[in-house]
């Protein structure tokens, strides 16, 4: 997730793509045409992962990452390194974009033709917003196709054609307009009502809307996407239902996305909350990945869901959320008795205010990477541990974290994988499966 979705978004938005996994957008595969970063399809379990009673995890472990063609390494390594400095210049560029807009007058202009439509406020939100989105996307446009478009099939990791590509796209402008503007709307009520406590209901606000689009993200959001459809294959969907039950999971149906209309990724996900949380499976992974490893996939998925973690997550972006709106508030009066008279802002209740609140916003984010990378990525190793012992799959484990390594680097230095990585790194998933193995191949 860039902050770039943040620039057209919006934070809100922002959240709720990295609490529910979402984005993104249409097209076929080209029939057969291999991706430059294909892992091998078939994993073979490699002698030294076999049981036996001299069984090493860590040599099993260089066992199967020796398993991966050197150059499928050099470029996912390439791809996975590019996007550290992405996060840098998205983050610049989105600083640079916003203090055009405050310096050269762009948002008090925008505000006061918003103003000259109609008398009605709320009204002056939504065409404040809409302007502010068609213009940021198009200053934002060139780096998005490069990020997007360009560096996708540079890496051989994108299946649309650039037509489809834009379509997608702008079907993410429309939902951004939609939501933003009600967002919006609602926030720059309770700031008009509420001069002193604003920030603690707008916390509330933000939190609510933030939890309405993970509700309706699976249902409503990503089919305007991908065609989402119940997976009925027995072979597939028997042995999944089955480790569903045998922990304690409620799922009668398991879902299938066709993400191979955008990408090469294999991937799946939990999304939703209440009653419309549902594990996923995309199609790549179904056409590609081996019983053992969709079972171990479908494993750590379970994980996420008997661990809570939906709703763990909720908890912990409310509390940013609550700590972010606080510091906003004080580096708002701060920066607004500074420029806002140059700003042409007057006051944290003026519309002008929106590129501020989002560079500051965007500010608070970047400087959290690190921690909500670390947040996630523990969540997840806690999702793998339980998949593992939920699937006792370790090599379709392995396998998994083979092809998940077609798009992240996979053997990062410490400080490395604590900084970028929202997953653990696909080395030290392979060892925690291979450890998992050792421990029980040593059972009586
Ligand atoms: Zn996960």
């Amino acid at each position: 997730m860039s902050l770039r979705t943040l620039w057209r978004c919006g934070f809100a938005v922002l959240l709720c793509c990295l609490l529910s996994g979402l984005i993104s957008a249409e097209q076929a595969p080209v029939p057969g045409k291999k991706p430059l970063t294909e892992m091998p399809s078939v994993i073979t379990v490699p002698p030294a992962a076999q049981p036996s009673d001299h069984f090493d995890p860590e040599a099993a472990t260089d066992a199967y990452l020796a398993e991966i063609p050197a150059e499928a390494r050099a470029r996912s390594d390439a791809y996975f390194e590019g996007g550290y400095w992405l996060i840098l210049w998205d983050f610049l560029y989105g600083v640079v974009i916003a203090l055009l807009l405050l310096n050269l007058r762009w948002s008090a202009r925008m505000r006061d033709a918003a103003g000259r439509v109609t008398r009605f406020k709320p009204v002056h939100t939504m065409v404040y917003w809409a302007e502010y989105l068609v213009l940021t996307t198009i200053l934002l446009f060139p780096l998005e196709v490069y990020e997007g478009y360009f560096r996708e099939h540079k890496y051989g990791l994108a299946t649309q054609t650039f037509g489809p590509w834009l379509k997608d796209e702008f079907k993410g402008l429309l939902i951004a307009l939609v939501l933003g503007a009600i967002l919006l709307t609602v926030l720059f009520g309770v700031v008009r009502r509420l001069e002193r406590t604003w920030w603690i209901w707008g916390a509330v606000v933000t939190i609510l809307f933030f939890s309405f689009v993970v509700l309706i993200t699976p249902v409503y959001l990503v089919p305007i996407f991908n065609k989402v459809s119940k997976l009925n294959d027995p072979k597939v969907t028997q042995p999944i239902l089955s480790l569903a039950r045998a922990n304690g999971i409620a799922v009668k149906d398991v879902y299938e996305v066709d993400a191979s209309r955008q990408t090469t990724r294999m991937s799946a996900n939990v999304s939703g909350f209440g009653h419309t949380m549902r594990i996923t499976l995309n199609d790549n992974m179904l056409r590609r990945g081996s019983p053992e490893e969709i079972q171990a996939a479908m494993g750590h998925e379970m994980g996420h869901y008997v661990l809570n973690h939906v709703y763990e997550r909720i908890m912990f972006f409310s509390i940013l959320i609550v700590a972010g709106f606080a510091l906003l508030r004080w580096a708002l009066d701060w920066s607004l008795a500074r420029w806002g008279e140059k700003w042409q802002i007057r006051g944290i209740n003026d519309l002008a205010v929106v590129p501020l609140v989002i560079l500051l916003a965007s500010i608070f984010f970047f400087v959290l990477t690190p921690v909500l990378n670390t947040y996630i990525r523990v969540q997840e190793y806690e999702a793998d541990m339980y998949g593992l012992n939920a699937s006792r799959q370790p090599d379709g484990f392995a396998q998994a974290a083979i092809h998940l390594g077609e798009y992240r680097k996979m053997s990062p230095g410490r400080l490395e994988e604590w900084v970028f990585y929202d997953h653990p790194s696909g080395h030290g998933r392979i060892y925690a499966a291979m450890r998992w193995k050792a421990e029980n191949l040593s059972r009586p």
